[in-house]
């Protein structure tokens, strides 16, 4: 199952849709409702419920001509720092001896495409590549034992998107991870990949089409299982959630004009343009 969410036309209205997504011959079509608005499968992705795996009676669309939106509509974002070892070692810091949380706010959601502003007030902007983690079903205190993949609705791209200077300036993180466009995520959400059952997936991220960041999520520190049950010991995660688990090693910063793409096996490109505010 693969879904994105999209800006639709109807009737001289502007409405945020979901449609499932299929790739064929390397390319991602969007299945979308020739009559009636797939209203079902909103309630399904927002209340948790499985979702179909195949559209029938629907009409594909290249996934390149929908205007895309954020596919998730996260009550949080919990995120996890330094969750690889070179990362951690390339900005001097010490791994974690426990998973390292954070929060950043839903205002920072941007779309694919979207335009990343870089604060005025910012010397430094950087960009992290990052698996996110999608929830599917509420869950709270996730025993030892337990299979955490019920809990997942899917995986997708995410980029963290960090104003170094004030990261480290302000001590705690909120405002150098939380400027508004700071989390561009998408383009689908997808459960075709299975990297907390033992299945690892690459991510990586290209400045102006460099190659800057590539790394397994076979290296991190906390596996996915391991960060859902620890996080849940605190909190509870919502149907939407979003957990970004951590970037490789890599980070660097970005200018005004550059253009950031996070790629991971299975959940398509997430490309960003960067510009001054
Ligand atoms: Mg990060």
């Amino acid at each position: 199952m693969r879904y994105c969410k999209y800006l639709s036309s109807e009737n001289g209205a502007s409405l945020s849709r979901y449609a499932l997504v299929e790739k064929r011959n390397g390319v991602y079509w969007a299945t979308l409702p020739m009559q009636a608005p797939q209203e079902d499968l909103s309630a399904r992705i927002l209340g948790g419920l499985p979702v179909p795996t195949l559209a029938v009676n629907f009409e594909p669309v290249p996934l390149s001509d929908l205007k895309l939106l954020p596919p998730v509509t996260p009550s949080k974002i919990l995120c996890v720092g330094r969750n690889y070892r070179d990362h951690a070692a390339e900005l001097g810091n010490e791994v974690p001896k426990e998973p390292l949380l954070f929060l950043k706010p839903p205002s920072s959601l941007l779309a694919p495409k979207g335009v990343v502003r870089i604060p005025a007030i910012s010397t430094r902007v950087d960009y992290e590549g990052e698996l996110g983690i999608v929830i599917a079903r509420r869950c709270y205190k996730i025993g030892p034992d337990e299979d955490v993949r019920p809990y997942i609705r899917g995986y997708v791209c995410v980029n963290d998107v960090t104003a170094r200077d004030i990261q480290k300036s302000d001590g705690q993180w909120t405002r150098g991870k939380g400027f508004d466009t700071f989390c561009p995520v998408g383009p689908i959400v997808s459960d075709e990949i299975d990297p907390a059952g033992g299945a690892p997936v690459t991510v990586i991220t290209r400045l102006n089409g460099v190659v800057r960041q590539q790394g397994s999520t076979r290296d991190l520190i906390f596996p996915i299982a391991e960060l859902l049950r620890y996080i849940t010991q605190t909190m509870t995660l919502e149907p939407g959630d979003l957990i970004p688990t951590g970037t490789p090693a890599g980070v660097g910063a970005v200018k005004p004009g550059d253009r950031i793409q996070i790629e991971i096996d299975g959940l398509g490109i997430l490309e960003n343009e960067f510009a001054a505010e």
